[in-house]
């Protein structure tokens, strides 16, 4: 049929294109089914705090889909077909609730005990996202000053007159901000100033850049920027004794890491601070 067309070599059946064309709906389909059938879980990666022997102050809310046949799977693989979806906004709307609940939870014995979630473009410039966060905070309890939202800076870049906008009206709310991957993105210094931030997060990048011994770094460099601007810095990506060490040293504050903590369900926070309280005990 395409050589009678003429031989348009647009029209001619490219099975290559087909095959993609056809992994890609069933992808979507899966990924619908997936959202249908509840398959997705929070898993909290601990925030230590550096000065204070590296006791785990809050976490990090990190999305995941519990896949029937192909078990756990990480958000780079699923975020972005989430997104063009358009599923983001119902799906980090879920992981929000969850999260501020877990939480609470978790405040009842360790007061002031903080959570970090990640916001995405698509729900950052949702005209909803003001209402959902307020009556989560309000169904859940949590107070709004143990609540932060992660953005990275391509988000608040997109529209930063916008989105100054709304994170006024967040803070308006008490909860706090944090400028996700912190580094990576451009002309991020201009940033600190139009955007209502109170947190930076360091990139891995530049953690994982930092000199064995000595010398200067682009960590250390964000975190002189940070204290000029009044921001709590938390290093991220943080694998090993050294660089932990050397973090502490330069006035850190906080880090998460593989060196500290993977990512794990609720209930292996729920022993870690069991675990935390009694050592604690034990040195009083
Ligand atoms: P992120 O917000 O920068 O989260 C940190 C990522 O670094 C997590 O990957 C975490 O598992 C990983 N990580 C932590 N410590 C280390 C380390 O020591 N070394 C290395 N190599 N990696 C470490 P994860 O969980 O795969 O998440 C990837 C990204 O997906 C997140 O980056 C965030 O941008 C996005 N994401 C995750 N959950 C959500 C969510 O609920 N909503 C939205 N909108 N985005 C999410
Ligand atoms: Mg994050
Ligand atoms: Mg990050
Ligand atoms: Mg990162």
């Amino acid at each position: 049929r395409a050589k009678r067309d003429g031989g348009g070599v647009a029209r001619r059946f490219d099975p290559v294109l087909f095959a993609k064309a056809e992994q890609r709906r069933l992808a979507e389909q899966d990924l619908m089914r997936g959202l249908e059938a509840g398959e997705f879980e929070v898993h909290y990666q601990p925030i230590v705090d550096l000065d204070n022997g590296g006791i785990t102050v809050g976490v990090e809310a990190l999305v995941r889909w519990r896949h029937p046949e192909k078990g756990l799977v990480p958000p780079a693989l699923f975020l972005d077909l989430a997104e063009q979806l358009g599923q983001v906004p119902r799906l980090g709307g879920w992981v929000l609730e969850e999260a501020c609940r877990q939480a609470l939870a978790w405040q009842d014995r360790h007061p002031g005990f903080e959570m970090n979630v990640n916001l995405s473009a698509s729900q950052l410039t949702n005209p909803k996202l003001i209402d959902e966060v307020r009556e989560v905070l309000e169904r859940t309890g949590l107070p709004p000053q143990d609540l932060v939202l992660e953005l990275t800076e391509s988000v608040a870049l997109t529209d930063l007159v916008e989105s100054a906008r709304v994170l006024s009206q967040l803070k308006e709310l008490g909860v706090r901000i944090a400028l996700d991957d912190f580094g990576t993105g451009f002309s991020s210094l201009s940033h600190l100033s139009t955007l209502p931030v109170d947190v930076v997060k360091i990139d891995r990048s530049f953690v994982q850049a930092m000199p064995e011994t000595g010398g200067a770094s682009v960590a250390e460099a964000v975190l002189h920027i940070a204290r000029t601007f009044n921001l709590s810095p938390v290093a991220e990506g943080v694998e090993d004794a050294g660089q932990a060490e050397r973090l502490k040293d330069l006035g850190a504050g906080r880090a998460q890491g593989y060196h500290f903590a993977r990512p794990m369900p609720a209930i292996g926070v729920t022993e870690l601070l069991d675990k935390q309280s009694a050592e604690v005990k034990l040195e009083l």
